[in-house]
């Protein structure tokens, strides 16, 4: 494990002093910020030391951001959609401005590499330049009225308030996903991000607070209020100020937001957990599949919604492909993932260690046999641990759950249709992968017949979403969709109008009206 510890908070200081979070800050923002609540202690786990105190928001707190959230969105979906359009571009630009900076914090407060950290961000660049260009087409249809002299139309309006809710593993990525999607769409944004990193939280509020400000425009259009889900969290779930609630997070925690949001009839967008699944065909290059597996089980230490947690191959190519990953597995480079030498850093916790290790007995109890790694490195204060392999006999139910970590099934397959029924046969419904050359094995893979899941990829990877397409998954994933294609629709409430210029009445479905 290598390390590197040198002038630890002197890189920390500069890194925070420089996206204006200091020592002791407040938690909650709408124009102004505020807290009052509890103070808690943000620790990094890189060694464990604490970056800095937040101060959560009170209840009466949340109240009153959300009251000016509210506000700003009487104003703020007056503004032309391109006006908004171009402060999205400028939160884009000083995102750019800011990227190693953002990077390195997201680095120190949840412990992804460093070059996932610059990934992370660019994505919040691109989703913004996606959003630009979005606020020129925010398109209605035009459908052929059964009645002449008449238009049928619909066209899109702003919703309202959209809170979201954030997981840890992405800290700014998915508030970028939802944020700049809901800007351009006329929304204001109500942000809680995960009590395990919201420093990133505020460090983007301030971006955001910048620009707004530069324009002359509401600052509580980006709203902030840091607390704990019970009780931040489901303020905004039962609150029917807020018109949509995008949930990124646990599939109990998703049922739980969905239930409170749906009994108020609210909107939800859920975004919850995965368990990405790649099947490896005798038809494989394996020069493709080992990198795309190994970066999808590893990367991000195996917390991400995508990453590949069971792989499905061919029994005839098993022992080859497994020779190879377990080489691979066996030089994986571990430790201070600011150092660019390491290809994995810790985990988010210790609660996320333990939850790995029981995990690990739990497939050794089921039958499943450990091929490599499940081991906690010595590393005071800090949660680093060695990625897994472990060989399993179909989805064992411990399979079926997802298991935050780098801890990834290994089975075997003789069909392709009992190789899609493995991938298919979990609860969840997120990334899927294929790698084979065989044009018939794809095509069914991506058909009706193949895989249940929201993201279905050929000769690529499960993890590392573009934010082009529309994300998200099916099932227990929730059937959210966020970011790309037609997924701005969720943002914005459609009306349907038929506009008669015929100087009669008619009425439809050929109903006369004699009076
Ligand atoms: P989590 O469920 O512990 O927390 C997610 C968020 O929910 C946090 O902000 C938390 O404070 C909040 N929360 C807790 N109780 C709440 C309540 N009663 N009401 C409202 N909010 C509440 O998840 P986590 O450990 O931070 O993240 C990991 C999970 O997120 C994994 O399951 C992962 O797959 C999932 N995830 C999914 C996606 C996706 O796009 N599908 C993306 C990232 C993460």
């Amino acid at each position: 494990m290598n390390d590197i510890n040198e002038s630890w908070g002197w890189v920390v200081s500069q890194v925070l002093n420089s996206l204006g979070v200091f020592e002791t800050n407040p938690g909650g923002f709408s124009g102004e910020w505020a807290g009052s609540g509890k103070a808690q202690r943000v620790v990094s786990p890189i060694h464990g030391e604490v970056l800095a105190t937040v101060v959560n928001v009170t209840p009466q707190e949340f109240d009153g951001i959300l009251v000016k959230c509210h506000q700003a969105f009487a104003s703020w979906k007056l503004v032309p959609a391109p006006k908004r359009g171009e402060v999205v571009k400028e939160i884009g630009d000083a995102l750019r401005r800011n990227k190693a900076a953002l990077a390195e914090l997201i680095t120190l407060e949840m412990g992804k590499t460093l070059r996932e950290g610059l990934g992370e961000v660019q994505e919040m660049i691109d989703i913004c330049d996606l959003a630009v260009g979005l606020s020129r087409q925010l398109y209605g249809l035009t459908m052929p009225s059964e009645r002449r002299m008449h238009r049928l139309q619909e066209q899109w309006h702003p919703l309202g308030v959209v809170g979201v809710i954030t997981a840890f593993n992405f800290p700014v990525a998915v508030w970028s996903w939802n944020t700049a999607l809901a800007l351009v769409c006329g929304d204001t944004v109500l942000w809680k991000p995960s009590s395990r990193t919201p420093l990133t939280a505020i460090a983007c509020t301030k971006i955001a607070e910048k620009v707004l400000l530069e324009f002359g425009f509401d600052p509580a259009i980006c709203s902030l209020a840091i607390g704990k889900g019970s009780d931040i969290g489901d303020l905004i779930n039962t609150d029917p100020r807020v018109a949509l609630v995008s949930y990124t997070g646990s599939v109990p925690g998703g049922r739980h937001v969905g239930k409170l949001v749906q009994e108020r009839f609210g909107r939800h967008i859920l975004e919850l957990g995965g368990n990405g699944a790649v099947i490896v065909s005798d038809k494989a290059d394996l020069d493709i599949a080992v990198p795309s597996i190994y970066f999808g089980a590893i990367g991000t230490s195996g917390q991400r919604c995508t990453t590949t947690r069971r792989i499905i191959v061919h029994e005839s190519i098993a022992e080859a492909f497994k020779t190879r990953l377990l080489e691979l597995y066996s030089r994986t480079a571990i430790g201070d993932p600011r150092d660019g030498k390491n290809l994995m850093g810790p985990l988010v916790d210790a609660v996320a260690v333990n939850t790995m290790l029981d995990a690990i007995e739990t497939v050794k109890a089921q039958g499943g046999k450990i091929l490599c790694g499940g081991e906690k490195l010595p590393a005071a204060g800090a949660c680093y641990v060695t990625p897994c392999i472990a060989e399993v006999i179909g989805n064992l139910p411990i399979v079926k759950e997802e298991t935050f970590a780098p801890l990834l099934y290994f089975m075997t397959y003789k069909t392709i249709e009992e190789a899609i029924a493995l991938q298919n046969g979990v609860p969840q419904g997120l990334s899927s992968a294929i790698i084979t050359n065989d044009q018939r094995e794809s095509e069914l893979f991506l058909s009706a017949a193949g895989s249940d899941c929201g993201i279905a990829n050929v000769n690529t990877g499960t993890s590392g979403a573009e934010i082009g397409g529309a994300f998200g998954g099916e099932k227990e994933t929730g059937g959210g969709r966020e970011s790309g294609s037609d997924a701005w629709k969720a943002y914005m409430r459609r009306q349907t109008s038929v506009i008669n210029f015929s100087g009669q009445v008619e009425l439809a479905q050929g109903i006369i009206l004699e009076l």
